[in-house]
């Protein structure tokens, strides 16, 4: 019987990737925290029709990637694609925009897209992300942006692009969308074919199709469509973010090509990351959204990063905390008595760092190799004539401590190896 694999498109996080991990985590709530955004979470899997409605047909999750299942109960059931709509519902099902305005909320979730696996894309993977949900103003736009920008420069991540453009509101789109069919309609032939469907189901996605981007070079922009209220509402959202001293670069070929859509759509690339991968993140403004899953409408704005394609360029940046050993400390005790005494010390000392206790009846050779194998830094032997005895693993340094000294002489340790090297 072969071993039981993983699903493909699915990856496990394993302890050596574990403080990158939570130094990604960590990072984001506090920064989203101190601009005054909420922990939110939803369920892994949602009612099919949230999705179907809130990403919306046309679109390559909705029509291509959803992992969607009958349950037990008949109902058709869909793994979270994406965090705007299940957040959106969960906000305004619990009337939280009625108590304040806005509702600022973070969140970092599994997302699950059944696409083909490949550098950068995967079939389950993560994001953080906000919204800013009851307010349609462009300082909320420009201020999820800042967040975003703000947690990618914590993190150190060098060479980050802001791609920005407007959508403007329905009606620019569907002179937009007029102007492109018009465009197309004569191509139509010579396009691929999904391109040839989103013709005729949704043509700003046409914008999005790698294979055909010689015809798209020539294509109507969207902002030749604009209205005058929708440009004011981009050079409002730009002047904001000079302000926060936020460079963009507009790019009119950034589309969400649904209905729901307004405004603000951005994306965040880096240069490291090739071809269609290149997106960190991205976001933007969906006003029409709430409506559209049934509550009263309620404008909205938010971003979602891409956990797993962040963490890759921080690692090849350098910028990512290193693997951490288990413990820094390991309590070898030898026999007899000392496995209490080692067990009440192993408590103590974990108020001051963590500590494991190798209370077995092997060798004190064997228990010292294997602290050093954990990577700890320090070993504690327990139980020998001379009395308690601290041993720096790193130096072979050993000294004799006693029941009062010992938590000193651990944290003297410590800093010294924090500080640096000792040679
Ligand atoms: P989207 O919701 O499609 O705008 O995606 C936002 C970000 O999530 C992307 O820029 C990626 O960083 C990340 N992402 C999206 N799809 C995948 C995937 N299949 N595998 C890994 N990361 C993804």
């Amino acid at each position: 019987m072969s071993p039981i694999a993983p699903p493909r498109g699915t990856r496990d996080l394993l302890p050596a990737e574990a403080p990158a991990w939570r130094w990604f985590l960590e990072t984001h709530a506090a920064v989203a925290g101190r601009h005054g955004y909420q922990l939110i979470d939803t369920p892994v899997f949602e009612a099919t029709e949230l999705f179907a409605r809130g990403v919306g047909s046309g679109t390559d999750i909705v029509d291509k990637e959803m992992y969607t299942f009958v349950d037990r109960g008949g109902r058709s059931m869909t793994l979270r694609p994406e965090g705007t709509a299940p957040v959106l519902r969960a906000v305004l099902g619990a009337h939280l925009e009625q108590q304040r305005r806005p509702v600022r909320v973070y969140y970092a979730m599994a997302m699950f897209r059944y696409d083909r696996p490949q550098a950068g894309r995967q079939r389950e993977f993560h994001q953080v992300g906000v919204e800013v949900i009851g307010e349609r103003d462009p300082c909320y736009d420009a201020e999820v942006i800042e967040v975003a920008w703000r947690f990618m420069a914590e993190l150190r991540i060098d060479g980050v692009e802001l791609q920005l453009n407007s959508l403007g509101d329905s009606d620019d789109r569907l002179r937009y969308r007029a102007a492109l069919v018009a465009y197309y309609t004569p191509l139509r032939e010579s396009l691929c074919e999904d391109c040839q469907r989103r013709l005729d189901v949704n043509p700003l996605r046409l914008l999005d199709c790698k294979k055909d981007a010689k015809y798209n070079e020539n294509a109507p922009l969207i902002g030749d469509h604009l209205s005058e209220a929708s440009r004011e509402y981009f050079d409002s959202v730009a002047r904001h973010l000079d302000d926060a001293g936020i460079p963009y670069t507009r790019n009119q070929r950034l589309v969400r090509g649904l209905d729901y859509y307004a405004h603000t759509a951005f994306e965040f690339w880096h240069r490291s990351l090739q071809g269609a991968q290149n997106a960190l993140g991205g976001g933007g403004r969906y006003d029409g959204l709430a409506d559209e899953l049934g509550f009263a409408a309620t404008p909205g704005v938010g971003y979602a990063l891409g956990i797993e394609r962040l963490l890759t360029v921080a690692a090849d940046q350098g910028v990512a905390p290193a693997p951490q050993p288990p413990a820094q400390l390991v309590i070898c005790t030898t026999g007899g008595a000392s496995a209490a005494e080692g067990r009440r010390l192993a408590r103590e000392l974990r108020n001051r760092t963590s500590v494991v206790a190798d209370l077995t009846d092997r060798r004190l050779e064997k228990k010292l190799r294997d602290a050093d194998r954990l990577g700890a830094l320090l070993a504690l032997l327990v139980g020998l004539d001379e009395g308690l005895v601290l041993r720096n693993l790193r130096t072979g340094v050993q000294q004799v401590v006693s029941a009062d000294t010992v938590l000193d002489a651990v944290s003297a340790e410590l800093l010294q190896a924090a500080q640096g090297p000792t040679a």
